[in-house]
């Protein structure tokens, strides 16, 4: 999501005439994205100013910004500590930037924290950084309604709001005929999208309309999402899904604790039930999707016998991938003020190795099951370390990364190709003509 701002920022700067610089050492603006979801992310960002202050020693006349969650959580104290920032700025108020680097070129301290109820970017278009250009993020809403009690993105990016549809469907296609193949919609919550002009007698659009919407824009455009939340994800989504092969078949779906009393102090609204029921619709309507999802290890009040659950939860869904995190308390969120973070942290390590070393080999099996079958793949790099002859890498429907060797394959096109070796990260195969 940072990811996908950032070239929002990027294009906001670039039509008010900055131009990337290739070299931090020459820029006279430099600006980080933050994350603030764990403290790790923060002590990251703090290090990454301890460098630009040391390049604002030997220059200063750089200017020095910090850009979205971290920006909206700490706010004047940035500027107030010792790392020598010049402009704070929040997720909402990018559109601000041209008129706060001025300001703040001109020796003011500048600073926009102020969050939107509006606000979705929807008329930029995104400058693509980075890109392989295969694959494109797409934002289709901002912020998160539903307070999870150990998250901060609702404090940091404001209440939910969706993006004008038409303008979603715009870009995608924009990307399109530039040649990319994959656009991922993003948003904190997309089963909970919904657009109403006002007209069509105030008919919304949903989120499975909306992605029926891009998948129409050509069968060679792939579409993904990113990230369902299990006490919405519909029926009506996997109908859509099953019904337009170009919608990828993987769907990532955050469980965060495999126990229902544990589910209840997270304030996740599902319970260990209705997860593995809604699992169970994914593998009635389409049998071949992947399954990936994020687990906490050591929220507050974790029995052992709620982290065992945790485990039996995985091996139950044989999730194929996971994102595992050690809980990270934070400030002003609803269980930094009402619950103990009482499990220590030589537990939550524990339990984190735990949850990771099961998940290799859940992922290691997963992987296991795909040697002898046929995938097709879409093409995205040549492989960073080539074997022999040309080593390329690209993904399968279900976001399985596969490694093949080919001399005439290019980025974006669409191979087919058999499976012969696995890892729990990786598949190997050939090309199947
Ligand atoms: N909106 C998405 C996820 C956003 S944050 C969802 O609801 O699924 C990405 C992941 O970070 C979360 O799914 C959760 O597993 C993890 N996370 C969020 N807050 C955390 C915290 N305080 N400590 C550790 N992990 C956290
Ligand atoms: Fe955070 Fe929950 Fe919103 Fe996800 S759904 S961003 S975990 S509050």
């Amino acid at each position: 999501m940072n990811f996908a701002d950032t070239e929002v920022v990027a294009s906001i700067l670039g039509k008010s005439g900055f131009e990337p610089a290739d070299d931090i050492n020459t820029a006279d603006l430099i600006m980080v994205n933050t994350c603030s979801i764990r403290d790790n992310a923060e002590q990251r960002v703090w290090g990454r100013l301890d460098l630009f202050r040391s390049i604002k020693r030997r220059r200063p006349s750089v200017v020095i910004g910090v850009l979205g969650c971290m920006a909206e959580r700490l706010k004047e104290q940035l500027l107030e500590s010792d790392k020598k920032v010049d402009l704070v700025v929040g997720p909402d108020a990018y559109r601000d930037l041209p008129a706060l680097v001025t300001a703040a070129g001109d020796g003011h301290k500048a600073v926009n924290v102020l969050l939107s109820r509006e606000e979705t970017y929807a008329d930029i278009n995104p400058v693509r950084m980075d890109s392989n250009g295969v694959s494109a993020f797409i934002s289709i809403m901002r912020g998160c309604n539903n307070m999870c009690a150990y998250c901060v993105v609702p404090y940091t990016r404001g209440a939910e709001r969706s993006r004008d549809p038409y303008t979603i469907v715009d870009e995608a296609r924009d990307v399109f005929e530039k040649g990319y193949r994959e656009v991922t919609l993003l948003g904190q919550n997309v089963d909970s999208y919904s657009w109403s002009s006002g007209r069509d007698g105030g008919k919304s659009v949903t989120f499975p309309d909306l992605i029926e919407m891009v998948a129409l824009i050509s069968p060679m455009l792939r579409v993904r999402f990113s990230t369902n939340h299990p006490k919405d994800l519909s029926d009506e989504l996997l109908t859509v899904m099953a019904s337009h092969k170009n919608i990828c078949r993987h769907i990532h779906l955050p469980v965060q604790s495999g126990s229902s009393s544990m589910l209840q102090r997270m304030n996740r609204k599902y319970s260990r039930e209705w997860y593995l029921e809604r699992v169970d619709s994914i593998r009635k309507y389409l049998p071949d999707c992947t399954l990936s999802t994020d687990i906490i290890a050591g929220f507050c009040g974790e029995t052992e016998e709620e982290h065992l659950d945790t485990l039996s939860m995985m091996k139950s869904v044989g999730f194929d991938f996971a994102y595992m995190f050690k809980y990270s308390e934070r400030p002003g969120t609803r269980a930094a003020r009402h619950y103990k973070d009482d499990v220590p942290d030589d537990v939550k390590t524990e339990r984190l190795n735990e949850i990771i070393n099961l998940q290799n080999k859940l992922s290691a099996a997963c992987k296991k099951k795909d040697i002898g079958k046929t995938f097709e793949v879409l093409v995205e790099t040549e492989a960073k370390r080539a074997i022999a002859g040309r080593t390329m890498t690209g993904r399968t429907s279900g976001n399985k990364v596969v490694v093949f060797e080919s001399d005439s394959a290019r980025p974006g096109d669409y191979v087919t190709v058999i499976i012969e070796k696995a890892t729990s990260a990786t598949l190997t195969g050939k090309i199947n003509n």
